[in-house]
């Protein structure tokens, strides 16, 4: 295949963003977009370019005091009708547009066209951000090169519409369980019904007051869910056991073990098991390329309620934030497609902010 990754494609963010979403790349099949990334870079006299799996990273080493991580994933969700992409008027359309081909393309742009940025950079080109945790390549990558991802600030190229997002919220999932005796229907005062007993647990999370937490100037915004419910035994039967599955979306000023003590506060006299845990990630707008980000943008940011990658990079003490042109609504939307002149005004965002004053 011929590299659709020109030169002059390179030049121009929005041509650059088409030609990444006309590489087919649904998880898994990262190989070839992978490749196409990678030629481009390797041939930079600026950047040092390696690869772990289908994750490509890129970087500067120009000696600046800070060094930052731009990132973006490969990856698409399953196509749906949506590729190739297509044109009307403003708005281009197609399977990663929004997420988030049109971020990758900020990166590869800025990675191929700012031979000196005001800091150090670290470009990374992903894969496998939208499936199971174990094939991401920002995972892979911390467990086979953690000093890859060494950096002062991470900024995550993800859909945000233009707005900084900051930070993002934990979630937690866990098993809360009534328990009964078993009986026999006709003779139902013989047992305890633990279907019955779920409805005070459903009471509980129904008049749960969440909690709405600010913290430098984010709102997150909490919610305990009930997500699936099991039991029962027998048309005949009065059920003994019954499973209420349990989200637990938290602010980042809880750490895991804190929302899980809330849980087991919530649910005391409940046998309860959590099963998934993400810890979220504070907003991290202290650092000083960070600052010097938001200045760039000019508006306030506002907290990331979904989880996201920026809490690997917290994980790792690199505070991080979510940009980019793409409207979350539209990600894994049929209909997905992202506004021409918002990439523009995103790029001409991160070069007043990465380009040498
Ligand atoms: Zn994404």
């Amino acid at each position: 295949m011929e590299n659709p990754l020109t030169p002059e494609v390179l030049a121009d963010p929005v041509a650059l963003t088409r030609a990444l979403v006309d590489i087919e790349s649904v998880s898994l099949n990262e190989k070839a977009i992978a490749d196409c990334v990678e030629e481009v870079l390797r041939v930079v006299p600026h950047l040092s370019t390696y690869r772990h799996g289908n994750t490509v990273m890129a970087r500067t080493d120009l000696g600046r005091a800070s060094r930052v991580v731009l990132a973006g994933h490969l990856d698409t969700v399953p196509l749906n009708n949506n590729f190739p992409s297509t044109l009307r008027g403003d708005l281009m359309y197609g399977c990663g547009t929004s997420d988030m081909k049109s971020g990758v393309a900020y990166a590869l742009h800025l990675a191929t066209t700012l031979p000196e940025p005001r800091y150090d950079v670290t470009y990374f080109f992903y894969e496998a951000e939208e499936i199971e945790s174990r094939y991401n390549g920002l995972h892979l990558v911390a467990q086979a090169h953690p000093d890859w991802l060494e950096a002062d600030f991470a900024l995550l190229l993800e859909p945000t519409y233009g707005i900084v997002e900051a930070g993002c919220q934990g979630t937690m999932r866990a098993v809360v369980v009534t328990t009964g005796v078993r009986a026999h229907s006709a003779r139902s005062w013989h047992g305890v019904n633990a279907v019955h007993g779920a409805g005070e647990v459903l009471r509980r999370l129904s008049t749960y007051q969440a909690r709405r937490v600010t913290i430098d100037g984010c709102e997150y915004r909490e919610g305990m869910n009930a997500t699936r419910i099991h039991g029962g035994v027998a048309g005949n039967v009065v059920p003994d056991r019954c499973e209420i599955e349990v989200n637990y979306r938290f602010a980042p000023d809880r750490t895991p073990a804190e929302a899980e003590a809330h849980l087991r506060e919530v649910f005391a006299d409940y046998e309860l098991t959590v099963t998934d845990c993400a810890a979220g990630a504070l907003p991290g707008l202290e650092a000083p390329p960070a600052r010097e980000f938001l200045a760039a943008v000019g508006a306030a940011p506002i907290g990331k309620l979904g989880w996201t990658d920026v809490a690997r990079f917290a994980a790792m003490g690199v505070p991080a934030l979510n940009f980019g042109p793409g409207d979350p609504n539209l990600a894994h939307h049929p209909d997905e497609h992202v506004e021409i002149s918002k990439i523009r005004d995103g790029a001409a965002t991160l070069h007043r902010w990465l380009a040498p004053a």
